[in-house]
């Protein structure tokens, strides 16, 4: 193999790159990217970043020796041949690490002061627009919803938080917990309005005024934030022959259905194949451990599969979050360690008597020690 085109120049693409050179690949690499910035880390963007602080942002790509096709889209993929706004790069495999896009509401494109959060030019616009005072409305209570709701708050911004369903977090937290770490919100000063569906926009002159809400309440806001998912950047494949479901499909190596091509990061779905269910983490532990094993079968054929636990951190409100496992409906929490009321703690997660997860709240080291006695439920006989 004496060359490799690396789709998207991010976090999974960065160290797809670095694990081709660390496994003794010497051959071409060529990294297209659509955005014009040299590669970054998207996780300061919702934290230190918005509060002033770069010096986190830049990935380290400085010996990768890569061909850089900055500023350059994919357009497609036919065997191991991207096409790309400015014309093709053949290769003899291909790692597709494009990621993911930031969810919008229908008709919000082009309204003046209504942002999302995914890039850098994304986090720069957003910067630019919070102040003391200003009046902010996050839509959707999830990780970077609630970043930027207390990084917003730090910055003496008046923030409005919006959640559709009742109890926010509840889904990667279970109903209890995700209640409690929510309700920092309001502690902090924000409101917080869960239940709460989003109907429309005020706008005035192509600039949003206010929020309205399906309920008849009207939130007046200069700036709004939607929190509301995100979608994996896969329209460029379409027709490429690869299985995509929402996301492009992979063996638990990271091996697309063709042998000759990689998908790594949150642009890919691994496949179970004892249940056949496909699963997404948009985790940045996952983009940037992943690759790894993916190139690992690309250069030696290696059946090698990625063992760790799914493991997500948020920080908010001074406090970090650490989440490791798979909490699922039946999982039974219950605080081992600290007191949840009163500051930090621990939270073990049971699937039966087997410790499924773990969450910690400002608890560095305890969470260490429980994570290791945290089982994965992919491998759980029930
Ligand atoms: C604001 C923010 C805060 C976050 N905070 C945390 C956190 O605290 N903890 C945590 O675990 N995770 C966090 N994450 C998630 C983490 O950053 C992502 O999981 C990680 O960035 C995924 O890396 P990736 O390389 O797969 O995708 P991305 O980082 O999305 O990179 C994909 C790249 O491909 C480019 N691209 C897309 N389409 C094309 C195309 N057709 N041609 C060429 N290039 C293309 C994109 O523009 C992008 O540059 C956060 C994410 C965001 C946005």
């Amino acid at each position: 193999m004496r060359s490799v085109t690396v789709v998207g120049a991010s976090l999974a693409g960065v160290c797809a790159a670095r694990a081709l050179r660390d496994q003794g690949f010497d051959g071409h690499i060529t990294m297209i990217g659509d955005e014009v910035h040299l590669p970054y880390d998207r996780p300061p963007l919702s934290k230190a970043f918005l509060l002033g602080d770069e010096s986190t942002v830049p990935l380290d790509v400085a010996d990768l020796d890569v061909e850089w096709r900055l500023g350059c889209a994919a357009t497609g993929l036919s065997g191991t041949t991207v096409s790309t706004v400015s014309g093709d790069v053949s290769a003899d495999a291909v790692v597709i690490a494009t990621g993911a896009a930031a969810s919008r509401l229908p008709g919000t494109a082009g309204i003046d002061g209504i942002h999302v959060l995914r890039s850098l030019d994304d986090a720069l616009a957003l910067r630019s627009s919070l102040a003391s005072g200003v009046r902010l409305t996050v839509v959707g209570a999830g990780f970077i919803g609630s970043e930027v709701a207390s990084t917003a708050i730090r910055l003496g911004a008046s923030v409005t938080v919006v959640e559709a369903s009742q109890t926010p977090l509840s889904r990667v937290f279970g109903g209890e917990l995700g209640a409690l770490i929510a309700g920092w919100h309001r502690i902090a000063g924000a409101t917080l309005l869960t239940g709460a569906s989003v109907a429309g926009f005020v706008t005035d002159a192509g600039r949003v005024r206010a929020v309205q809400l399906a309920d008849g309440t009207v939130i007046e806001s200069d700036v709004v934030v939607l929190g509301v998912g995100s979608v994996p950047n896969v329209g460029w494949l379409d027709g490429c022959g690869l299985e995509i479901s929402g996301a492009v499909v992979t063996d638990q190596r990271g091996v697309t259905s063709n042998p000759a091509v990689l998908a790594v990061g949150d642009c890919a779905a691994v496949r179970d194949p004892a249940t056949g269910a496909v699963a997404r983490d948009e985790h940045w532990t996952s983009a940037a451990t992943r690759p790894a094993i993916a190139v690992e079968a690309l250069l030696t054929g290696s059946s090698r599969k990625f063992a760790g636990l799914p493991y997500v951190w948020s920080d908010q409100y001074d406090a970090r979050i650490q989440f490791a496992g798979r909490h699922e409906a039946e999982s039974v929490a219950e605080i081992v360690e600290g007191d949840p009321t009163t500051g930090p703690f621990v939270a073990l997660y049971r699937h039966g008597n087997h410790p499924v997860a773990v969450l910690a709240v400002s608890s560095p080291r305890s969470f260490g020690k429980w994570r290791r006695q945290v089982i994965d439920t992919s491998n759980l006989v029930t």
